[in-house]
């Protein structure tokens, strides 16, 4: 059956409601701007051009640098209560715009309006957290002498610079900059080109939740990006995407010629894996969610999508697996329906069919979707989740990152070897272990490579815990309180006290 028509767009409503009509602006020192250039943004659904979005160059981003830079003082003065009272104010305006923040980033980035209200749900929660959070924050008293009394202190770096990747745009957009924020520091956001409509929508709620100048947004790409990594003002810049940019930003930071601290959340290619004493129902279910599909079609940084299963158990897996995903129905985002939904763009569909092809091409088997699904725009950027057996380590499926809907199975029988295979890629982000033996839990979490390590569990991230990646998967700890002392630069003060004597002396007593 070849794919359908218009006919089945009960949701285009959604797009005349929340786009139609409607102007997207950059926020710059409090100002809704547009900028002096435009560029379109398009419905991963359908295809079609939503609408036109500011296209930030230089001069753009050196006034958003400019006006963070003059209310950062100001907003350093607030202190935390004055801060903490404007996260309040933008959680609960986050909670009153939710279902249309939700299904702006539906129509904008392919991602199922069910889950996008989790990720509203989310961001809300993370908003009222790190208040709290950075109350743990404190200083040291050091007993460095005997004679002396060693202290720290922290400050703000200043104007922080925010770069986010397209995949949870108005996640990233409401909660990436909050831990530089809370710390005193001053923002400008650089969301996606790809999926830049929620963090503008944003910007206008950023504008009534804080005072002028503290959070500034930006679109546009590399050339808008590039600017704001390279000004002279821009100590502390915070990454997440690629692992190529990341690597261009560390460079192009130190050609500024000035010494930046840049921390990176970049790719993954991350395990699971299965012992046969595990329930294999519930590792199915947690593949299925650790690979993010009814969230962002696998397009997730920390998706499994390499799954190490012991041979013992790989055939019932695998035959699981292929039944559990090709239930999913794939839709457009926007309808109530969807479990999944479209990928980002022409060039990620290309992108991971060409992936699929070389697999099979490689010797790989595909058990399961890959195909395209039908009763879907004709024109939207549409695959099946694709589940591939028979997967060898060396495969360039196993070791590169897709970044969408493909799950590659690989058997094992040895221990070692499975470690071996597991910690064998370029990436270090997450991991996921499935097995009922809890010293066997500990030791193979102990001897993976990777960040951030779930045990019976998979995909979740838990506040407060610092989230990120070893090896190419980045630097740097998110969501925690090391996050908020990347934002601060320390300071150590040291009072050498005179002895009691001295002191009497000198008081002439
Ligand atoms: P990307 O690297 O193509 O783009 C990310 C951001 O960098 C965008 O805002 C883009 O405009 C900007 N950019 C591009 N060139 C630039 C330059 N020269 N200077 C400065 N900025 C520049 O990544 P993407 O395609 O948006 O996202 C997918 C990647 O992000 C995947 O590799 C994924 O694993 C990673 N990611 C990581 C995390 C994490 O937390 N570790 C989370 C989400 C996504």
């Amino acid at each position: 059956m070849t794919d359908t028509v218009d006919d089945v767009l009960p949701a285009s409503d959604a797009v005349d409601r929340y786009v139609t009509g409607r102007e997207f602006r950059m926020l710059i020192g409090g100002e809704l701007v547009t900028g002096d250039r435009a560029t379109e943004t398009v419905d991963p659904s359908t295809g079609a051009v939503l609408t036109q979005v500011p296209e930030a160059g230089p001069a753009d981003v050196g006034r958003a640098v400019a006006a963070a830079e003059a209310a950062q003082p100001g907003w350093h003065a607030a202190g935390h209560d004055g801060r903490a009272a404007a996260f309040g104010r933008f959680a609960q305006l986050l909670e009153d715009h939710l279902e249309e923040l939700a299904v702006l980033e539906a129509i904008d980035s392919g991602n199922p309006v069910r889950a996008m209200r989790g990720d509203v749900g989310i961001s809300v929660a993370y908003v009222r957290g790190w208040p709290g959070l950075a109350q743990q924050m404190g200083g040291q008293v050091i007993p460095a002498s005997r004679d002396g009394l060693h202290y720290t202190t922290s400050s703000p770096y200043g104007v922080v610079g925010r770069i986010t990747a397209f995949n949870h745009p108005l996640m990233f957009a409401a909660t990436r900059p909050l831990p530089a924020l809370i710390t005193g520091n001053t923002v400008v956001l650089k969301p996606s080109p790809q999926t830049p409509l929620t963090t503008l929508r944003l910007a206008e709620l950023f504008a009534e939740a804080f005072p002028p100048g503290v959070v500034n947004v930006v679109t546009g790409g590399a050339e808008a990006g590039d600017a704001l990594v390279t000004h002279p003002t821009v100590k502390r810049i915070a990454f997440t995407g690629s692992v190529p940019v990341g690597l261009l930003i560390q460079r192009r930071a130190a050609e500024s010629g000035r010494v930046k601290n840049v921390s990176l959340e970049l790719g993954g290619k991350n395990a699971m894996v299965v012992f046969p004493d595990t329930d294999v129902a519930a590792a199915v279910e947690g593949a299925v969610d650790g690979m993010n599909l009814t969230v962002c079609q696998g397009q997730s940084c920390g998706s499994n999508s390499r799954i190490l299963v012991h041979r013992a158990v790989h055939d019932e897996f695998v035959a699981a697996l292929a039944e559990r995903v090709s239930r999913l129905r794939v839709r457009t985002a926007y309808e109530e329906t969807a479990d999944m939904g479209p990928v980002v763009s022409a060039a990620q569909l290309a992108r991971v069919t060409g992936f699929l092809d070389r697999a099979v091409s490689d010797g790989a088997t595909l058990v399961a979707g890959g195909d395209r699904p039908t009763g879907v725009p004709r024109e939207g950027y549409f695959v099946n989740p694709a589940v591939l057996s028979g997967v060898q380590p060396g495969m360039e499926v196993a070791q590169d990152e897709v970044f969408g809907p493909v799950v590659s199975v690989l058997a094992w029988d040895d221990y070692d070897e499975m470690v071996r295979v597991a910690n064998g890629v370029e990436f270090g982000l997450t991991a996921s272990v499935w097995t009922s033996d809890l010293d066997l839990a500990h030791r193979t979490a102990a001897a993976l490579d990777a960040g951030y390590v779930w045990v019976n569990d998979s995909s979740r991230h838990y506040f407060g815990t610092p989230f990120g990646g070893t090896k190419n998967s980045g630097t740097g700890r998110e969501e925690s309180v090391e996050e908020l002392w990347s934002y601060v630069e320390q300071k150590a003060v040291h009072v050498r006290l005179r002895s009691s004597a001295s002191v009497l002396t000198h008081r002439g007593w």
